[in-house]
């Protein structure tokens, strides 16, 4: 080495311990023990003289070096920093402490820690001189101590977050005891309504155990050494599962599913517990509702006298009240496939009925269906098989729900009316066809009656006319009149017997239906009626009569009644006027007879159409026209009303079918 650095003095600045050679011998020993070099630099000269390990450091080469090349090996980074320390020591007449990187001619980068004093030379200038060491193992040590350090805090703020956030329980019991239990944000201010950082151990010292709430299992206190955090802390147990019921002093009670785990120290030691609890009250409550629900639901369907049952999506039957127990003989003991219940439906029927199911468990539609099924006795009974679908959220069949009541009495019944109606018809029928025969007989016995009665009738008119016309001039007025009286009564009567030997006819007579033109009908009715023509009225018929489906001599009997009584029926001395007019409405052709006469009164008019009724007995008639003519048109289909207003006429209007 050609500059061997001053020797160095003892780290506390005492004397040497030797004052012989071993002193430096032992720190030349020292320094090459801990890497060390040594340097010196005389500011003056620039002349930097540095041992072999030192220059080593550095990348140097041997001889005299300067400070510039020294800084140049300097990371730029710390080379100012290093600078200003240096020119610090020098004028402050300090030690000098650095730490800095050097840039090795390699490319390579290891950290320096060097260490310097000042001390001044004969002439009083000021030198530096110091050791270097190399650190770089260390810092990066110290580098990989810092990520370490980084990574566990962000471990630990993670685990803060999830301990915040989770929406359960979280205890730590942070000794074996379990002294001492405190809870995540949940567990203190959700579930147990506490202040942060409470101690919820129930194994506290007694003066800080809180006594506001219990643990109870399966409805029994739980013994401490039994809780969940306890037995993972004590015996090292793992806890799954395991439901408690929390009862605070405020009357809540909360159901809680705890997993608990034992924590260990490095010497796999425990060091106390994690307890995780779910509140799992809600679930219990609605457990609790569906099964209260159910047993509703088993009591409505046991109360049920019908059958009723609940088949899968495969068909198979999953549940039968009692009555369908009681009345097949049959239970669920054996597991649920479609031949169950298929077993119990008639062979002739099961094809059929089977398809029906089928087809509903597809379409996840409601069926009914009627089949004879084996009751427990053995007797083949019918029932009426109603089913309907169960579908969940997405509309998926769950389920098929059904009752099937036995019908087996109705059925028999049915059949029992039915013959009994069958048999009724018939004896309706005979009677009906004997009632017909004896009416036909008293129909034509009084018709012949009417008929036979017209000829005395006649030989009474004759005599007596034949007395009045021979004697009427040698016979006293008195009898004269008697004689009229005698004439008039004859004929009246006879005419009398005529209109109830054409009622009696358009009742009996078969009624041919065919389209009749009415606009001809009325052509043809003043020459079959000329008294019409000749009775001095005013006629106003429309041309435009439709032609109707009906009986051509019967129509044109029921025209002359109606416009006849028009005619008829005026004021003394007064012009009847009458109109005829057509309009078709629903399909029908509606006819008006309007007359502009005396009317009929309000009273009157539902009567009008009854036989022999009269509401004018100062006219001459016999209250048979009317009860003919409706009698007539209803048997062709059609039907006949009135409106009138006494003194101010009446229109008579038929509704009949149109020919088609
Ligand atoms: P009649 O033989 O008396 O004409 P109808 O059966 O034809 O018998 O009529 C019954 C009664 O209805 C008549 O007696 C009359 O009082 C009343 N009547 C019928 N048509 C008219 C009419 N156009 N104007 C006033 N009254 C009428």
């Amino acid at each position: 080495m050609d500059a061997t650095p001053s020797p160095a003095l003892d780290a506390s600045g005492s004397p040497p311990l030797f004052d012989d050679n071993r002193s430096v011998d032992y720190l030349q020993l020292a320094l090459a023990a801990a890497g060390m070099g040594t340097w010196d630099w005389d500011p003056q000269t620039d002349n930097v003289r540095a041992c072999a390990r030192a220059r080593a450091l550095f990348g140097l080469e041997a001889g005299p070096r300067q400070w510039s090349e020294i800084l140049e090996r300097i990371h730029p980074a710390d080379r100012a920093a290093t600078a200003a320390r240096v020119v610090t020591a020098l004028e402050n007449d300090r030690d000098y402490l650095d730490e800095y990187r050097v840039i090795c001619p390699d490319g390579n980068t290891r950290w320096l820690s060097a260490r310097g004093r000042v001390h001044h030379d004969a002439g009083g200038a000021a030198r530096l001189h110091g050791v270097v060491v190399d650190i770089t193992e260390r810092k990066e040590h110290e580098a990989e101590l810092e990520r370490l350090a980084r990574k566990a805090q962000e471990h630990a703020e993670e685990l803060q977050a999830v301990l915040d956030n989770a929406p359960v329980a979280i205890w730590i019991a942070h000794d074996p005891e379990c002294r001492r239990i405190t809870g995540n944000t949940y567990a203190e201010k959700t579930l147990m309504h506490v202040p942060p950082d409470t101690n919820v151990s129930l194994s506290a010292p007694p003066e800080e155990r809180r006594n506001d709430f219990s643990i109870w299992r399966d409805g029994r206190p739980l013994d401490l050494a039994e809780l969940p955090a306890q037995r993972a802390a004590f015996r090292g147990e793992m806890v799954e599962d395991e439901i408690l019921e929390f009862r605070f002093a405020d009357g809540r009670r909360v159901h809680v599913m705890q997993n608990a785990v034992p924590l260990f120290d490095a010497d796999n030691r425990i060091r106390g517990a994690v307890t995780i609890g779910a509140d799992i009250t809600s679930l219990r409550h609605t457990e609790a509702a569906l099964r209260e629900s159910e047993k509703r639901f088993r009591l409505m369907a046991d109360a049920s006298p019908a059958p009723i049952w609940l088949a899968d999506a495969s068909g198979s039957t999953t549940f039968v009240n009692r009555a369908y127990r009681e009345f097949f003989g049959v239970d669920l003991s054996r597991p649920p496939t479609p031949e169950n219940w298929q077993a119990l439906v008639h062979p002739d029927d099961l094809p059929g009925y089977a398809a029906t199911v089928a087809r509903a468990l597809e379409q996840r539609s409601t069926f009914a269906a009627t089949v004879r099924v084996r009751r427990t006795d053995g007797e083949w009974r019918w029932v009426a098989s109603y089913a309907a679908p169960v579908l969940d959220e997405q509309g998926q069949l769950t389920a098929m729900v059904g009752m099937s009541p036995d019908i087996t009495e109705i059925k028999r019944a049915e059949e029992v009316l039915k013959s009994e109606a069958l048999r009724l018809e018939e004896l309706v029928r005979q009677r009906t066809s004997r009632l017909q025969e004896s009416l036909a007989e008293m129909e034509a016995f009084s018709y012949n009656i009417s008929h036979d009665m017209r000829a005395p009738l006649r030989a009474i008119h004759s005599f007596a006319r034949f007395l009045d016309q021979e004697y009427g001039a040698t016979l006293p007025p008195s009898a004269r009149d008697y004689l009229a009286r005698i004439l008039a009564a004859s004929a009246r009567m006879d005419r009398l017997i005529q209109d109830v030997l054409v009622y009696s006819r358009s009742a009996r007579t078969e009624l041919k239906l065919e389209p009749v033109s009415l606009s001809r009908l009325m052509r043809t009715l003043f020459d079959a009626y000329p008294h019409l023509r000749e009775a001095s009225a005013e006629f106003a018929i429309a041309e435009d009569l439709p032609t109707v489906l009906g009986n051509d001599a019967a129509l044109l009997q029921c025209f002359a009644n109606v416009i006849g009584n028009a005619v008829k029926f005026v004021a003394p001395g007064q012009v009847p006027r009458i109109e005829v007019w057509a309009e078709i409405a629903d399909g029908r052709a509606m006819v008006f007879v309007r007359d502009h006469g005396i009317g009929i009164p309000l009273a009157a008019q539902p009567r009008i159409f009854d036989m022999f009724y009269r509401a004018h007995p100062a006219y001459d008639g016999t209250g048979i026209g009317l009860a003919v003519t409706k009698k007539s048109i209803e048997r062709m289909g059609g039907t006949i009303g009135v409106v009138s207003a006494p003194g101010h006429g009446s229109t008579f209007c038929f509704a009949l079918p149109l020919a088609p």
